[in-house]
């Protein structure tokens, strides 16, 4: 079972999380083709990744699989020859999904294919048209203005054919068939703290969690967002009862406070267990509420699924200026921000690893602890006034309906303190697990 305190060193963790985000970038990944497929296959060097391909036109409720998206090489060459924007030196330059085009036009008719950030003119953006043919580059603004009216020689040297959307899952399996939901989403091109981050951190996850016999059984995937979401759905539909609560990771990587996204209900073990850990860790952090707009959180909380799934991230979607631009690359993210986000969900899941229901043996007024070598106002441990009134909290409440984590809350004691005497309590056989 998880430890509450991972033994891990972090900022080891953090270094290898970063060189794993590194080699990932450079790949031009979308939601279907050669780019996720390739990251998956590094992510099978790291840990044991089962890869499923499902076919360009299988349904997924109200979706159909897309046709399959591969590029080779983009460009656009002016009248001398020289190529002014070029895929090859940063992928986003392309409008992700474009079409194939091999033609030679005018800046009039180039113009309405060209995608810019005004107000960032040094910054290319990403933009996408994955349901919609189209094609187009993404550019600087401060390029667009430069460019004078020319033939240009426009290349996207890409196919959309029949083929499949790839999505990997890893199964870590606990004690219990209950299954915890770990999703990743791993479509985006080279943008280093959207999407790269996530997947880091959920590798290291599952690392952990593997060598640790846990209690639940953790089901990580990593899944083009949306339409990856939405199939891996309704692949495992007949799987979701058994999934007990989910977290869906991202933006781990940037320097601003973690912020933790509660599920629709807003109240679930996920959401208590994040949030208590969140109090407890003298680091700032933020709540947000539930709204049906981000990432996967919407696809879990649409009506016909309604699972308790949260999200964690470090500064949320589009409320950093670098967010989906060539500026979210490998300088936006840090080693130790991201060893930071893997210790909060270690310290999240093993809360709910560790949150048990006790029923007391002795609950006809307090039991007598001194007898039992519980009662100890000096010793070894760091705060025995504290720790004495842990006990006489889990002895309080310990009716066989708190769960450990409602005794944490309501005594306002950090979990970890609740859940070490309540052991002790166990080991003396005055409280039992229900
Ligand atoms: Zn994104």
């Amino acid at each position: 079972m998880l430890p509450f305190h991972c033994n891990s060193d972090f900022s080891a963790l953090g270094m290898r999380m970063y060189a794993l985000a590194e080699r990932l970038f450079p790949i031009c990944r979308s939601i279907t083709g050669n780019g996720l497929r390739e990251t998956l296959r590094i992510l099978q060097q790291e840990i044991p990744l089962t890869l499923y391909e499902v076919s360009t036109g299988t349904p997924a409720f109200d979706w159909v699989v897309p046709r399959e998206w591969n590029i080779q090489d983009a460009y656009i060459k002016n009248s001398s020859g020289e190529k002014i924007v070029d895929f090859q030196q940063n992928n986003l330059h392309v409008l992700n999904y474009s079409t194939p085009i091999n033609t030679r036009m005018r800046l009039e008719e180039l113009r309405p294919h060209l995608f810019t950030l005004p107000e960032m003119p040094d910054w290319i953006p990403h933009r996408t048209s994955y349901f919609n043919d189209n094609w187009g580059f993404c550019i600087t603004h401060r390029l667009l203005e430069t460019l004078p009216d020319d033939d240009y020689e426009v290349v996207i040297d890409s196919s959309l054919e029949t083929g499949s959307l790839t999505y990997g899952e890893f199964t870590i399996p606990g004690e219990s068939e209950e299954q915890i939901l770990l999703f990743a989403h791993c479509c985006h091109p080279s943008l280093a703290n959207d999407n790269l981050s996530g997947i880091a951190v959920v590798v290291e996850l599952a690392r952990i969690l593997s060598t640790s016999s846990p209690r639940f059984t953790y089901r990580c995937v990593f899944a083009p967002a949306a339409i990856g979401c939405v199939t891996w759905l309704s692949q495992n539909q007949s799987e979701l009862s058994k999934v007990k609560l989910g977290m869906v990771a991202a933006l781990l990587g940037d320097s601003g406070q973690l912020h933790y996204k509660k599920t629709q209900a807003g109240d679930t073990l996920i959401d208590r267990a994040s949030l208590h850990v969140l109090r407890h860790r003298n680091m700032p952090f933020r709540a947000i509420e539930f709204s049906p707009f981000g990432y996967d959180e919407r696809q879990f909380a649409s009506p016909g699924i309604n699972l308790p799934v949260g999200r964690l991230t470090r500064t949320p979607n589009g409320a950093y200026p670098e967010y989906h631009t060539s500026a979210d690359n490998m300088s936006l993210i840090t080693p130790s921000a991201m060893a930071d986000s893997l210790a909060a969900y270690c310290a999240i899941f093993a809360l709910i690893e560790n949150n048990y229901v006790y029923q007391s043996n002795f609950p006809y007024c307090e039991p007598q602890l001194g007898k039992r070598g519980l009662y100890r106002t000096t010793g070894g441990h760091g705060n025995p006034e504290r720790r004495q009134m842990a006990i006489l909290w889990v002895l309080n409440q310990t009716n066989g309906k708190h769960d450990l984590l409602d005794i944490a809350e309501r005594a306002d004691m950090p979990f970890e303190t609740i859940a070490s005497v309540a052991a002790e309590l166990e080991a003396a056989e005055v409280i039992r697990k229900v």
